[in-house]
């Protein structure tokens, strides 16, 4: 297994004034697992992102403080190559133009279209990764963590956002014992309340789909998955 995989969770800066829009996409990146962290003010996006990395920033243009384009300006002038995803209304030409000008990865139209929005993010990502390496090979188990796709002998493997959520942790530390409440972290990073069994439940559906065998019970510590 390369060392230098980054297995954490993809981080995305969100930055949109409009708080039903905000929100909506807010809840569509963190169902998909990305560690999302949401600013409305292009002087606020400004500071966060000299302090924090992200591994992209979805940018609406027209802001408050800072508009999107001066952010994004500031940005490229401090030579940060963080991907961005710029949003312009339909209509837009010319702001989509210049924010491609300003040194945007790509655009995406509002009113959003969620899955679109989320395939750009992806092939964006996919696009920063370039030639690293995103995938690992337990056995006859492949786990690609950029395009969290599981293929086994070859075969894909659908897996529910949170049966990811607990196989993506499980094998970023192949050999290490994971206890039910560092699984339980994964997960709640959705809204929804998590009940006491729900790692047991993830558990259960991943050995259904992957075999028995891959995850292996430590009894009264936790989980592991072995290399
Ligand atoms: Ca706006």
């Amino acid at each position: 297994m390369p060392e230098n995989v980054n297995w954490g969770p993809m981080r995305l800066l969100l930055i949109e004034d409009d708080q039903m829009i905000g929100e909506t996409v807010l809840d569509v990146l963190r169902s998909e697992n990305f560690a999302a962290d949401w600013v409305r003010d292009g002087t606020v996006a400004d500071e966060v992102m000299q302090r924090e990395q992200y591994d992209l920033i979805l940018l609406d243009l027209g802001l408050p403080g800072r508009n999107g384009l001066e952010v994004l300006r500031s940005l490229r002038a401090r030579k940060d190559k963080t991907p961005v995803l710029i949003a312009t209304a339909r209509d837009a030409t010319p702001d989509r133009i210049a924010g491609l000008d300003a040194g945007a990865d790509d655009y995406v139209v509002k009113p959003y279209d969620l899955d679109e929005l989320l395939a750009r993010i992806r092939a964006l990502l996919r696009r920063s990764a370039g030639s690293a390496q995103s995938s690992i090979e337990i056995g006859d188990l492949r786990v690609d963590t950029l395009t969290r796709e599981v293929t086994q002998s070859g075969k894909s493997v659908p897996l529910s956002a949170r049966e990811w959520a607990v196989l993506e942790a499980l094998v970023a530390r192949p050999g290490a014992v994971l206890s039910r409440a560092q699984l339980e972290e994964k997960l709640y990073s959705w809204k929804d309340d998590i009940s006491s069994n729900a790692v047991e439940v993830y558990i259960h559906g991943l050995r259904k789909k992957l075999g028995s065998e891959l995850i292996q019970t430590v009894r009264g510590l936790g989980y592991v998955i072995y290399k």
